[in-house]
């Protein structure tokens, strides 16, 4: 390749830190100003001007911009930085980009997949120029948030099979297919030639993980193609391990067993029915109850009140083992009152539900609530921290999906925690693919919560958290990917052998690095062979 492709190609652009030999041999003198900088300088700099926006969504704009031109200083900046720019690359503000997605669009990222292509999606996957793929994203759209790029091993794809939103629709910048949504089994086949042509084109071992599905989709995706495939799907499982982490962290608080509890959750979707199954599993393997059992202790209120026994015969079916005998309540405040839950969890997607009478009566009958508001983005949050802190006298353990600020009440600071399945998908994918795992099982998702929670520190306790702290994400990601690993050997589902001694030093050396390549001694190392011949 010649220096100018290297400059204008975002995988190996340093910009001005080409030093002057890499400069010299590769012909790029003349093309850049004298000056050399090293990566830390550039990255101060950008920083520096990513601060001057006051506008969150200029921010993510700028940050697609660095990625487009300077990938390995794009992902130096998101690791050195991630606290301060994940709610710009992650909710909350990716929820506008996403809204806002055709009028921002300049460059197209990862794969579109249409209903054009039906019949032909495996050559669509070969256009594809990166060969070694271990994982895909995929969405389809229909209930977008938290949707990521996990960096260069990584490919989002989009399935468009049209779209029932009319602002869209009507919409002259929209990208994607003008019609409405595929259904039934013209849906089906679809995502099943998807599914078939990754495999054929990727491999046995390619992880594919589901996005952002509706519901009435991705129960039915998810267990049909985890007999097949190496699949997950992060809105239910990703979530349930999550919550379960934070849920088995705050034990050390409470002085409590998992068992000791009563769980009510508002919103019995994707998020909230995965989080209760986890729950439940997990009890039942503490205590040796049969699931069954353990579910009792289980409640949850969808948009027509609490689910009970006498509505079974309406419920989807993934409601189904949530449909206890009690007579029928009809919103959250009279489940509230009737069930006595010690433990709140918010999965409706709807924000300020967890009203100031329910929060107090969660503070009336706990000394120490635990609420959860899981739902993104920010506006979507069912409290906000603040009123979760003073609506329970600072008493509540608190938790939210999207960011919110520390708060100070009664002269002491809380820092909310941050409940997101970003913590569980980054170590999760990196233990299954440094195992070679053939299948998921729910056994990973436990190890990734008990990993999880076991990187909580006496003092983050004192602050009130009941995750650790973000900017940790890889070594925590590096604990999470051994043990999930760990179990992947243990279950026999491990295609990579031997197994490494030390897994969490093996994730570590699976990990992306972002440190800029010297481009003078090339063909030394395997990465760099792979630029020779890319
Ligand atoms: P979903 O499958 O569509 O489920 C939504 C559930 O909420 C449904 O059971 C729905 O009831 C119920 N609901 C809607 N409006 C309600 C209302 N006004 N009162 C009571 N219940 C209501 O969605 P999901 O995938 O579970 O996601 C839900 C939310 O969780 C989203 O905001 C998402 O961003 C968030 N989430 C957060 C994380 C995280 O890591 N923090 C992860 C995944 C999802 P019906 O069944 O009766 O329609
Ligand atoms: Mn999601």
């Amino acid at each position: 390749a010649s220096g100018y492709s290297l400059m204008r190609d975002p995988r190996y652009n340093k910009g001005l830190a080409f030093t002057d030999k890499e400069r010299d041999a590769h012909y790029l003198t003349g093309l850049l100003p004298p000056v050399v900088l090293t990566q830390d300088v550039q990255e101060r700099k950008l920083m520096h001007n990513l601060r001057q926006y006051t506008v969150p969504l200029q921010r993510y704009m700028a940050l697609m911009d660095l990625q487009e031109r300077n990938e390995r200083l794009f992902y130096k900046l998101l690791i050195d930085n991630v606290e301060e720019l994940l709610p710009v690359v992650y909710t909350p503000t990716v929820g506008e980009a996403c809204q806002k997605y055709g009028s921002i669009f300049r460059k197209p990222q990862g794969l579109y997949i249409s209903l054009k292509e039906k019949g032909k999606i495996l050559e669509v996957l070969k256009n594809w120029p990166q060969r070694g793929i271990q994982v895909i994203v995929v969405t389809d759209g229909e209930r977008i948030l938290g949707l990521g790029d996990l960096g260069c091993q990584c490919l989002p794809i989009t399935i468009d099979v049209g779209t029932n939103n009319q602002k869209l629709l009507d919409d002259e910048f929209y990208i994607g297919l003008k019609q409405r949504r595929a259904t039934g089994q013209e849906y089906a086949e679809f995502l099943h030639e998807f599914m078939c042509a990754v495999k054929q084109n990727y491999g046995e071992k390619v992880l594919v993980q589901f996005e952002d599905f509706a519901n009435h989709n991705a129960f039915d995706l998810l267990s049909k193609y985890s007999t097949s495939h190496l699949v997950f799907n992060d809105d239910i499982q990703g979530t349930a391990s999550v919550v379960l982490a934070g849920l088995i962290a705050a034990q050390k608080v409470l002085g409590k067993s998992l068992s000791d509890h009563t769980f009510l959750f508002l919103g019995a979707g994707e998020a909230g029915t995965g989080i209760a199954e986890l729950i439940a599993l997990k009890i039942s393997k503490e205590t040796g109850a049969p699931i069954d059992e353990t579910r009792k202790k289980i409640w949850l209120v969808d948009s027509k009140g609490l689910i009970v026994s006498s509505r079974k015969e309406s419920l989807q079916h993934f409601k189904q083992p949530w449909a206890h005998e009690h007579e029928p309540v009809k919103d959250l405040i009279g489940a509230v009152n009737a069930i006595k839950p010690t433990v709140l969890i918010g999965t409706s997607g709807v924000g300020q539900t967890f009203t100031k009478e329910v929060v107090e009566a969660m503070a009336t009958n706990n000394e120490k609530p635990l609420i959860l508001a899981l739902s993104n983005p920010t506006s979507q949050a069912e409290c906000t921290a603040e009123q979760a802190y003073t609506w329970t006298n600072g008493r509540a353990i608190f938790g939210s999906g999207s960011p919110f600020d520390p708060v100070e009440y009664d002269g002491k600071t809380y820092l909310p925690g941050q409940a997101n399945n970003c913590y569980i998908f980054p170590g999760l994918g990196l233990g299954l693919i440094m195992s070679g795992a053939i299948r998921v099982r729910d056994d990973m998702l436990l190890a990734a919560s008990e990993a999880l929670a076991a990187q909580v520190t006496e003092e983050n306790f004192a602050n009130g958290l009941i995750y650790p702290p973000f900017a940790n994400i890889r070594e925590i990601s590096a604990n999470i990917a051994a043990s999930v690993a760990a179990t992947t050997y243990d279950l026999g589902l491990a295609s990579n052998l031997p197994r490494a001694k030390d897994l969490v030093k093996f994730a570590e050396s699976c990990m992306y690095s972002p440190v800029y390549r010297n481009y003078l001694i090339r063909l030394h190392s395997k990465e760099e062979l792979k630029f020779e011949t890319a």
